[in-house]
């Protein structure tokens, strides 16, 4: 196990700056934290986060990232607290911690490759800082370098999120070194006999081509150095792993494969790679196409170099990668050494002024580094900010949904299916009970509660985020919306034939369908709801013989049949003579002043149980307003109109007081019939009524009555909505 002295002393060697109290402090801490934890090797646990800081300290990273790195497993396994963290080793420290205890919350939570590029935006998602997925990276590394230990079943699901997720992270942060040996440990766990092969395979290569790789090697050099190009030589051989990957891609055999062993050549200068390009394209013949300048034109993750393929000695081919070593320990390294190229900024500019274009982050560090701030300050400015206007949540089996930020469980549920959508009635995160429209959280997993047979409320429209969830409510809505017209279409058009001596059949109406210009049944009823059709022709386009007697308009005594056959659209306005109106002038208010005349709002009235206020006209009198009647609003202006008022009711006179209704109803005879008795049974007097035409199957009916209270009031209005005929029916000014 490393001591003390000695990663203090690591720390040192490349940043004679570093902060040794936290350091030592982080070590004490850390050790005493883990105590007498063991990993499943045997070892001390605390040996763990030591050989991770080591990994670190190799790519050179600052020193709050080592003490994080020391620290990063006390807050998930020990009894550390964040808030310890914070006092010990301030807040930027503890925020790190406080990234790698969220991020191993993580560990082992996707199951599914295809997911892959989801995870690793929520990985993305959840730390602020790079720094914390640089000592997640090294974490990971050195689970994956000890993974023997752990049992089989365990480790191949850690090989294979190491292979899905972590290497590719690597490789997109460009860490070439990292993910190189990120993916050989984890194929070696996942495929060992594919792994045993394919390495034997390679070895047997290396013992038969090994002197022409040393024949090469020399070759080139002094033909470099005799053009006063200093450079450094290197044969390599291909990853067991990327080989693999090859020859799955391509479905290839291992013969096949023509580039299994390369060689990388590395130069001071930028110049200096194009200039052994054109020593080795004299020299050897090029394989044609394989010419690609990753200098003038880096990867994303920033990689350059040029690569070029060439016909060796012995026929063999073999894959060369020119470069200088600024950008060779970028290609190993990758976000980890752009710390450390302050100085190669200036001096091969050229290496980083090209802009990555993934990924933002990689983009402010190169424009900090070209302004000038020092290497330490360089990874502490480097915030992410990607993928922060996302979400990302899992269903209880795994599966990962990426929502935007503010996105509720309605919008979990509409993106995971539209069905799951419309019959969510409840939601649980993380396990509790939460309402449908709270905002989701990174790593929420969502179950949503399910009833068949639900409409969603169209409320819900306007409060959720995704576009998809938005349009299917819409649709939801409509949707029901349409049925409920069509089940009142049904009705008004079984009546319609039923008047004409006939029986409604819905194959008799869908023969008719082009004749009224539809194409569902539906449509037909939901026109004939919504009122679009009048039912006669319906009736019609069946039995194209059959007209419709139409009664001519004359208006009749109450409760008498008959109104609702009207042709020509004619407002009636008629008073019932007889009606028992109250008198005005024993009004019972409480609070009226003097002799002053009293009476009820000109449009609707107002009956007891109604919240009350009088509105004094000078030389007039005093209106009695319910509190909520829109007219009120007139009288803003003047408050000192407005007098305190309060019922006075003597329960024995049984007194009556106006009220007004609006009702929409079916256009048949019998309809004023229908409403006139349901009024009449309830002892309420009709004192006026205006009736309007609003299609040729609907009336709007407003109708003045008498009753006694509110209660009275309501018993009627829910007695009329219960009628069939009804449509509709509210209060005004109620
Ligand atoms: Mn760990």
């Amino acid at each position: 196990m490393m001591r003390q002295y000695e990663l203090v002393d690591r720390v040192r060697r490349y940043n004679p700056q570093a902060d040794e109290v936290a350091l030592n402090r982080a070590y004490v801490y850390a050790m005493k934290a883990h105590g007498a934890q063991k990993r499943a090797s045997g070892d001390p646990y605390f040996s763990h986060p030591l050989e991770v800081a080591a990994i670190l300290t190799d790519m050179k990273v600052d020193d709050a990232t080592i003490v994080a790195a020391v620290l990063h497993d006390t807050i998930e396994d020990t009894d550390s607290t964040r808030e310890e963290i914070d006092k010990l080793f301030g807040s930027d420290i503890g925020r790190l911690v406080d990234g790698l205890t969220k991020l191993k919350k993580l560990d082992l939570v996707s199951k599914r490759a295809a997911q892959a590029e989801n995870f690793r935006k929520l990985l993305l998602a959840v730390v602020e800082d790079v720094r914390v997925l640089l000592v997640k990276l090294a974490d990971r590394l050195h689970n994956m370098r000890t993974l023997h230990f752990v049992a089989p079943d365990k480790r191949a699901r850690i090989a294979e999120e190491t292979l899905d997720i972590y290497a590719p992270l690597a490789g997109r942060m460009g860490m070439q070194r990292m993910r190189d040996e990120l993916d050989d440990l984890a194929f070696r766990h996942l495929m060992p006999d594919a792994y045993t092969m394919i390495a034997a395979r390679l070895d047997d290569l290396h013992r038969k081509n090994g002197k022409i790789i040393v024949t090469i090697e020399k070759e080139l050099t002094s033909e470099l150095a005799a053009r006063g190009i200093n450079a450094k030589v290197a044969g390599r051989q291909k990853q067991p792993y990327s080989v693999w990957r090859k020859m799955e891609r391509k479905s290839i055999a291992f013969e096949q494969l023509s580039d299994i062993f390369g060689f990388r050549v590395i130069v001071e200068e930028v110049d200096d790679c194009y200039r052994v390009v054109g020593v080795v394209h004299t020299k050897w013949a090029v394989v044609p196409g394989r010419f690609k300048d990753y200098i003038s034109t880096p990867k994303e993750n920033d990689y350059q170099s040029i690569h070029t393929t060439v016909v060796g000695p012995g026929r063999q081919r073999a894959e060369l990668q020119v470069r200088t070593v600024v950008m060779h320990d970028i290609a190993r390294n990758g976000i980890a050494a752009h710390a450390l190229y302050k100085e190669g900024v200036i001096k091969g500019k050229e290496s980083l002024t090209n802009e990555s274009r993934s990924y933002q982050w990689l983009r402010r560090t190169v424009a900090l580094l070209a302004e000038g701030a020092t290497p330490e300050e360089f990874l502490e400015h480097t915030k992410l900010e990607l993928f922060h206007d996302q979400v990302f949540c899992f269903t209880p089996n795994g599966r990962l949904i990426a929502l935007p930020r503010g996105a509720t469980p309605v919008d979990f549920a509409y993106a995971v299916h539209t069905d799951v959508g419309h019959s969510a009635v409840g939601a649980k995160i993380n396990g509790r009970h939460a309402p449908l429209l709270s905002e989701l959280q990174n790593g929420d997993e969502v179950e949503i509660a399910r009833a068949e047979g639900q409409t969603p409320p169209a409320v819900w429209e306007g409060l959720v985020m995704t576009g998809k969830a938005r349009l299917a409510i819409r649709r939801a809505t409509r949707d029901a919306l349409r049925a409920q017209y069509a089940a009142l279409g049904r009705q008004i058009v079984t009546r319609a034939f039923e008047r004409a001596g006939k029986t409604f059949a819905e194959d008799k109406l869908k023969s008719a369908l082009p004749r009224l210009a539809r194409t569902t049944i539906e449509d037909v009823l939901a026109a004939v709801g919504r009122g679009e059709m009048f039912s006669g022709d319906a009736v019609r386009a069946v039995y194209p013989e059959f007209m419709e007697e139409r009664k001519p308009i004359v208006p009749r005594a109450r409760g008498e049949a008959g109104w609702f056959g009207m042709k020509k659209a004619a407002s009636l306005v008629f008073k019932i003579p007889g009606s028992g109106k109250p008198n005005q002038n024993s009004i019972p208010i409480h609070g009226s002043h003097g002799d002053l005349p009293v009476r009820f709002a000109p449009n609707g009235g107002a009956v007891p149980g109604d919240r009350i206020v009088g509105i004094l006209t000078p030389g007039e009198g005093i209106t009695i307003y319910p509190i909520q009647s829109p007219d009120l609003i007139a009288f803003d202006e003047e408050p000192e109109r407005w007098l305190d008022v309060r019922w006075d009711i003597e329960e024995s006179r049984h007194e009556l007081f106006p009220a007004r209704l609006l009702i929409t109803a079916i256009n048949e005879p019998g309809t004023l019939g229908t409403v006139a008795t349901v009024i009449g049974d309830h002892a309420a007097n009709i004192d006026n009524i205006v009736i309007k035409p609003l299609s040729a199957d609907f009336r709007e009916m407003t109708i003045d009555v008498e009753v006694n209270d509110l209660k009275h009031l309501n018993t009627i209005i829910s007695r009329l909505r219960a009628r069939p005929v009804v449509s509709k029916v509210e209060r005004v000014n109620g």
